[in-house]
């Protein structure tokens, strides 16, 4: 059953796939820029929201962790080993893993660090080779309310309404640390007027139990998507996502979500065990079900095998699968692509 109360947007989007089968140009599809434009400047920087709002990006991302005093902060891993200099800066604040975590830190403490371009924080080799030099630490961490302050003024000089996409990040580790991200989170954008399903706003998650209870009586209305992630990335993970990219699997999360985001490396193998030509099955079962269909993440410099360009990519992605969306930490490409075709 699908939520009763999906806004008119969403029931757009839901739809025009069903709709325009043989037309995808019909209806709009979404740039969505990937933790900012994050293949020019370090993710969640920004800096990098700036930049993929002057690209164009019709939403830009915001994952969200919190901090020890309960503060909504815009950084993708609950630990911040990886792009910033927590381990120099405090030294004897990691756990036993290693790992310096978000949580464990006020937010006074995290603006004294220096954020930089993602590495691996074991031996602090760039995660992808030719962007930004990871060793120009000059960024700073920042919190949600922040970037939703400062994207918002920007609509205002500009005229324009760009779309929010926010991600609540592991809401059960929270949950370990006595923290309700969700409460947090739905706090801060109610404050900055996104409310319900009419607001350019997107709630995603990988975790669907929360995203079940937002869905459901007493959540919320703004629209919700559900990540679909793979049972192998997350082995003590209690989650099913093999069950989830099923027929049934899919009706289900029309049942609480309007939308599912699903994995690029899915949509690759469905598409070359069965489906050369037109959409995977995976598509069509969201589509069947009333769901929109986003899909992560496009590189230009990490090209899945059998590409020869990006913009090949772009083209399968957004014509050939006609999805409704699509995360990219190249914005300024995608909308190149698509305002020119
Ligand atoms: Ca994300």
């Amino acid at each position: 059953m699908k939520r009763a109360r999906t806004c008119l947007l969403l029931t757009s989007l839901a739809l025009a796939p069903a709709a325009f089968a043989d037309d995808g140009a019909s209806r709009e599809q979404l740039v969505i820029a990937h933790r900012g434009a994050s293949g020019y400047l370090p993710e969640h920087s920004l800096e990098a929201k700036v930049m993929a709002y002057m690209m164009g990006a019709d939403y830009i991302e915001q994952d969200v962790v919190l901090t020890r005093d309960d503060v909504a902060v815009v950084l993708h891993d609950t630990y911040l080993d990886a792009v910033t200099d927590v381990a120099s800066r405090f030294p004897g604040r990691a756990r036993e893993d290693g790992r310096h975590y978000a949580v464990d830190f006020t937010l006074d403490e995290l603006r004294t660090l220096s954020m930089h371009e993602r590495v691996n924080p074991r031996n602090g080799t760039a995660r992808y080779r030719g962007r930004f030099p990871a060793e120009h630490a000059m960024f700073r961490i920042h919190t949600l309310d922040e970037e939703l302050a400062l994207l918002r003024a920007l609509d205002g000089a500009f005229g324009r309404e760009t779309g929010i996409y926010v991600e609540l990040k592991d809401p059960a580790w929270h949950r370990l640390a006595d923290k309700d991200i969700a409460a947090v989170v739905l706090d801060v954008l109610a404050r900055h007027g996104y409310r319900d399903g009419g607001d350019r706003v997107f709630l995603q998650s990988f975790d669907d139990t929360v995203l079940r209870r937002l869905g459901g009586d007493g959540g919320t209305g703004i629209a919700l998507v559900q990540l679909v992630g793979d049972d192998r990335w997350w082995p003590n993970s209690t989650v099913d996502y093999a069950r989830m990219r099923t027929a049934a699997g899919l009706s289900d999360i029309a049942g609480y979500a309007d939308a599912v985001g699903l994995w690029l490396g899915h949509l690759l193998a469905d598409s070359a065990g069965n489906a050369p030509t037109g959409a995977p099955r995976l598509i069509r079962d969201a589509r069947a079900a009333g769901l929109a269909v986003h899909v992560y993440t496009l590189r230009r410099d990490a090209l899945p095998e059998g590409f020869a360009s990006f913009d090949e990519l772009l083209e399968w992605v957004y014509d050939e699968l006609a999805v409704d969306g699509a995360f990219t930490d190249f914005p300024d490409l995608a909308r190149q692509y698509l305002d020119t075709r």
